[in-house]
């Protein structure tokens, strides 16, 4: 299995435009943050995790021709708002792009881009299949076998998913126990975190960090990273082993 991750940013990205920051002006491309996704390819199945608004130069950047499925994580803007940029693989495949949500975030999906779920959508529109998921239940995507999981945002329940080895996290400041068991030994783990100090709705370092422990993952890498964080350079140095800051285009070969 190969991950690329695609973005790595919070939700503004880094830089944030007209911040004048020390990490904003950096000259590091680890300090490019575009907003947080995830391809994940296994054979010729090929998987996007979220469609924020960068997705069109993140679906560029990892070369992408075909997608099997999206798997949406949440409603958040920075998840789904590069939506109408599915297209291409409409054209390319000739069919509607699956996309794996739960049914409250599908019904926003349905009513935020109501052109394209439209009776009479406009010749052009995008094309999207939306299938339900629930937390708990796998399904086969291509051959990859998918978990979704609960895990707490603020007030939000929201999807993690484990694939095999490899469990992918964004936007949570908690997990249900239900879910610990689930993720818990798994071999790369990705984790957010935001920045330093205490959030309502996300992991900060320290946090993240207990939590990889907690969950006895072999690798962890954090992603949904704030300028607030410091530099790339500042900050891979202070973690612990097998504990590392994602950037935007690392890949992982699982
Ligand atoms: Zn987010
Ligand atoms: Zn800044
Ligand atoms: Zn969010």
């Amino acid at each position: 299995m190969k991950i690329i991750f695609t973005g790595t940013g919070t939700s503004q990205g880094v830089p944030v435009i007209g911040c004048e920051c020390a990490i904003c002006l950096s000259g590091d491309q680890h300090d490019k943050r575009l907003r947080s996704g995830l391809y994940l390819s296994e054979g010729d199945t090929h998987i996007a995790i979220d469609v924020g608004p960068d997705f069109r130069q993140q679906m560029l950047s990892v070369e992408a021709r075909t997608l099997d499925g999206i798997l949406l994580t949440h409603e958040h803007n920075d998840h789904i708002a590069g939506l109408d940029d599915i297209r291409p693989f409409n054209y390319i495949q000739k069919q509607p792009v699956r996309v794996y949500a739960t049914e409250r975030t599908a019904a926003d999906v349905r009513h935020r881009f109501s052109y394209i779920f439209a009776e009479q959508a406009y010749p052009g529109a995008p094309r999207v299949e939306l299938i339900p998921v629930k937390p708990y239940i796998p399904f086969y995507l291509g051959k990859v076998e998918v978990m979704p999981f609960t895990v707490y945002h603020g007030k939000l329940s929201v999807l993690g998913f484990r694939f095999g080895r490899f469990t992918y996290i964004t936007d949570a400041n908690d997990l249900p126990p239900r879910s610990v068991d689930i993720v818990r030994g798994s071999e790369v783990l990705v984790l957010n975190a935001l920045h330093h100090r205490k959030h309502h709705s996300h992991f900060n370092l320290e946090q993240a960090i207990e939590w990889g422990k907690r969950l006895n993952a072999g690798l962890v890498y954090f992603t949904h990273v704030s300028h607030q964080m410091g530099k790339h350079g500042d900050i891979q140095p202070t973690l612990p082993d097998g504990y590392s800051l994602a950037y935007d285009g690392l890949t992982l070969n699982i």
